[in-house]
C-alpha cells in the first residue's frame, strides 16, 4: 500500500458535500440555537429538526438527552452555548472506533462492494479504484455482479476509464468463479487490491444475502483473513431507507465500512449520524459528485464542523 495522502486537485471534499445539509436543516438548527434562554420548547424544536435531517430517532432521543444533562451540569442557560456541545456530541457519535480501512501489511488486499442497485454502488467502485491507483496501488476489478448484463458493460467502462484491469465472465456466470478468478489474476499480477463488485438485486432477498455470504466464503478460502473489507455503499438521499437496507446487510456478511454516496445530493446529512450511531458501522468514504475524484475520505470532526461551518459553500 502506498503512503501518499488522498489529495486531488480538482476532488470535492465533505464540507463541500454538505453544502445542501448545512444550508438547509442545520442552518436551522443552528439559527435556532443563536439566541434565548433554553427552554422545553427549545429541546423539542431541535430534536424536531435533527429527526427532519435524518439523524434518526434513536440517535436524536440520545443527542437531546445528553445535551440535557450537559447543560444542566455546567449549569448553561443560554441556547447560543449548546452550539459547541451539540457539535462535539455528533463528532463523537461519527467518530466509530475501528481500525483504519486496509490496517495490515499484507500482499493482496480484498475489499468486497455491496449495496442494492442505484445506489451508487459503481460508480462507487470506480472512484475507489482511483483513490487506491491514487495511492500508487496496483488495483483489480472483479465483476461479481453477473446477475445483470449491464452491471459487467458498466464495470468494464469505468475500469477503461480508470486505468485498471477488469476480470469478468458471462452474465449469468457463477459470481464465485468471478472471485475466483480475479484472485488468481491478482496473484498473478502483483495487484495491491482486488475489488469485487457484488449484486444489488437477485430474484429474492434471500438468494442475494446467501450469495454475498457464498462470495465472502470464497475469497476467504483463497486469501488469508479475506475479505479485508466489505462496504456498504448507501445512498445518503433514501434517508432511513438506507438505515433498514444496512440492517439487513449486516446479518448476511461483516460489513467492515460504508461509502455514503450522494451526500451533496441530499440536504439530510444528518444520516451519516444514525449510521454511526445507531448501526455503529464506522462510514470510510463520502461520494460528493458524480465524477471519478468526488471521494472524500470520511473524518468525523470534518463532518461535524462540516454541518455548521457558516464560512464558503
Ligand atoms: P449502482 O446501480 O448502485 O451501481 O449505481 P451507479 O453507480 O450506477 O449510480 C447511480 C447514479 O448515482 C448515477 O447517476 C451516478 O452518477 C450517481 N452517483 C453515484 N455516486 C454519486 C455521488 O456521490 N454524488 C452524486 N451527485 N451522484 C452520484
Amino acid at each position: 500500500m502506498g503512503v501518499v495522502p488522498f489529495v486531488f486537485g480538482s476532488a470535492k471534499g465533505i464540507h463541500s458535500g454538505l453544502a445542501k445539509t448545512r444550508k438547509s436543516l442545520f442552518g436551522r438548527i443552528l439559527g435556532l440555537l443563536s439566541g434565548g434562554e433554553i427552554t422545553e420548547e427549545l429541546w423539542e424544536d431541535l430534536e424536531a429538526l435533527l429527526i427532519q435531517a435524518d439523524v434518526g430517532m434513536a440517535a436524536t432521543v440520545e443527542v437531546v438527552q445528553g445535551l440535557r444533562e450537559d447543560t444542566a451540569r455546567r449549569g448553561l442557560h443560554q441556547a447560543q452555548e449548546v452550539q459547541a456541545l451539540l457539535h462535539d456530541r455528533l463528532a463523537e457519535m461519527l467518530d466509530v472506533p475501528c481500525k483504519p480501512y486496509l490496517d495490515g501489511e499484507r500482499t493482496l488486499n480484498v475489499v468486497l462492494v455491496v449495496g442494492v442497485n442505484g445506489s451508487g454502488k459503481t460508480t462507487s467502485i470506480a472512484k475507489l479504484a482511483r483513490y487506491h491507483r491514487a495511492r500508487g496501488d496496483q488495483v483489480i476489478l472483479a465483476a461479481a455482479d453477473t446477475f445483470r448484463a449491464a452491471a459487467i458493460d458498466q464495470l468494464r467502462i469505468w475500469a477503461e476509464r480508470t486505468g485498471v484491469d477488469l476480470v469478468a465472465h458471462q452474465p449469468g456466470a457463477d459470481p464465485g468463479a468471478v472471485v475466483y478468478d480475479g484472485i488468481r489474476a491478482s496473484r498473478a499480477r502483483g495487484a495491491d487490491v482486488l475489488i469485487i463488485d457484488t449484486a444489488g438485486r437477485l430474484h429474492t432477498e434471500y438468494n442475494l444475502m446467501q450469495e454475498l455470504k457464498k462470495i465472502a466464503g470464497v475469497a476467504r478460502k483463497q486469501v488469508h483473513q479475506a475479505p479485508h473489507e466489505t462496504l456498504l455503499v448507501l445512498d445518503a438521499t433514501t434517508g432511513q431507507n438506507a438505515l433498514s437496507q444496512a440492517r439487513h446487510f449486516q446479518k448476511a456478511v461483516d460489513v467492515t465500512g460504508v461509502i455514503l454516496a450522494k451526500l451533496d445530493g441530499t440536504a439530510r446529512g444528518g444520516m451519516a449520524i444514525a449510521v454511526a450511531g445507531e448501526l455503529g458501522i464506522p462510514i470510510r468514504f463520502v461520494g460528493t459528485g458524480e465524477t471519478l475524484d468526488d471521494l472524500a475520505e470520511f473524518d468525523a470532526r470534518e463532518f461535524a464542523a462540516g454541518l455548521f461551518r457558516r464560512d464558503g459553500a
